[in-house]
């Protein structure tokens, strides 16, 4: 972490983190854990009949509910409760699912280097516009991106430029001309090309592929372009640029309402809705779900994980990943949860059990009577806990 100031001479400083090859706002895990956890109770609230209203909520049949500690990272956990595993929805899950990808990645980067081939970043864009149905252009996108591979003026183009295989990100922002989803894509070529080689192969055949797919025909200045293998590697650092396969990279102090040239990213919905109430951020908060929550977020292509020596785990695995050697701190019983939920205090307990685990008893305590009080007065879920953290609010 470093502090910098101002530089209006008030004198104020902030703390910034190295974030790729640059820095921002620094904000300690627990703080982005509370969020995350609160934009989950958000999710929850509007979709009550998805995976993300039950997951860290409901409790897995037949199993002890507890609370770890990670000896790897002193960080606390739960163990016992479902987990939706779902990463465009859940901003708990997608931040765990990022982690777990991001190391993939990286160590696939590695050993690709190793081997003396070359990471170049691909995007690609279609032109969209205000009242799109984003379920069809979603669609049409994929099949366009099969057209570049399957084709065979798109065969012929990856043998050109020695293409092995690729990583395929969806992302997704919503700006002044509406939802503008687009694909970040790792190449990884067995030859040296330049970035701007690989862009002249690509920018045709991703053209001709979209209109084939029945889209407009992406600009020449937007439509491909292609990056070098230091801002690849930076785009893994960061776990993706625009969106939120990455959820870490959104999170900034009051400063998420807008995300990279003034769009908002599918998380800053619920963000801005916390912030303003407006029923806008909800309404486009279904519209992207909805699209969104069949699609595959990475796609590896075929062969290019064993190739790289990747181990291949679902989301689903990696988001119920657990290890063995974590410790115990505490069992919960049915009605000690059902106080913690009721109170919107599980992000609480986590950091309690972290800075001060001596306390956890005295805090479940305070807990109980909390939920007893609300429970009494039939105020159920709306009585804030006192312990609540700075930047949490009423869920
Ligand atoms: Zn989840």
């Amino acid at each position: 972490m470093v502090w910098a100031k101002l530089p209006d001479d008030s004198g104020e400083t902030l703390a910034l983190e190295r974030h790729g090859t640059g820095f921002r706002l620094y904000v300690s895990p627990q703080e982005s854990r509370a969020e995350r956890y609160a934009l989950k109770a958000l999710v929850a609230r509007w979709m009550p009949r998805s995976r993300t209203a039950k997951c860290l909520r409901w409790k897995l049949p037949n199993r002890q509910l507890e609370l770890m500690r990670s000896t790897e990272h002193a960080k606390a956990f739960y163990a016992g409760l479902q987990v939706c595993a779902m990463p465009w929805l859940c901003p708990v899950c997608s931040a765990k699912i990022a982690e777990r990808r991001k190391a993939e990645l990286q160590a696939a980067m590695a050993t690709a280097k190793a081997r003396g081939w070359q990471v170049l970043l691909l995007t690609l864009t279609v032109p969209h516009g205000m009242g799109d149905d984003l379920n069809v252009m979603l669609d049409q996108m994929r099949q366009a991106w099969r057209y570049c591979s399957t084709s065979r003026a798109g065969k012929a183009m990856r043998k050109a430029i020695g293409l092995m295989g690729t990583v395929r990100a969806l992302e997704v922002t919503y700006g002044q001309n509406g939802f503008h989803p687009h694909f970040h894509v790792l190449l990884f070529l067995d030859k040296s090309k330049t970035p701007h080689e690989v862009a002249q192969s690509f920018a045709p055949i991703w053209q001709r592929a979209c209109l084939k797919a029945g889209l407009e025909r992406p600009s020449d200045e937007h439509g491909c372009r292609v990056d070098d293998g230091s801002r690849a590697a930076d785009y893994v650092a960061k776990g993706g640029l625009d969106s939120h396969w990455g959820f870490e990279d959104e999170v900034t102090k009051g400063h998420s309402k807008k995300g990279r040239r003034g769009s908002l990213t599918p998380f800053d919905f619920l963000r801005a809705y916390r912030e303003t109430g407006d029923d806008k951020f909800r309404r486009l908060f279904l519209v992207y779900a909805d699209a969104f929550s069949g699609q595959r977020q990475l796609y590896w292509s075929n062969g290019l994980k064993a190739l790289l020596a990747v181990e291949d785990l679902t989301d689903e695995e990696v988001a119920t990943q657990e290890d063995d050697a974590d410790i115990v701190l505490a069992q919960l019983t049915s009605d000690d949860w059902k106080a913690v939920v009721d109170t919107h205090s599980e992000a609480a307990l986590l950091n309690v059990a972290e800075t001060h685990p001596d306390a956890l008893e005295a805090f479940l305590d305070g807990v109980r009577a909390i939920a007893r009080a609300c429970r009494g007065s039939g105020t159920r879920r709306r009585l804030a806990f006192p312990l609540r953290l700075a930047g949490e609010r009423e869920g």
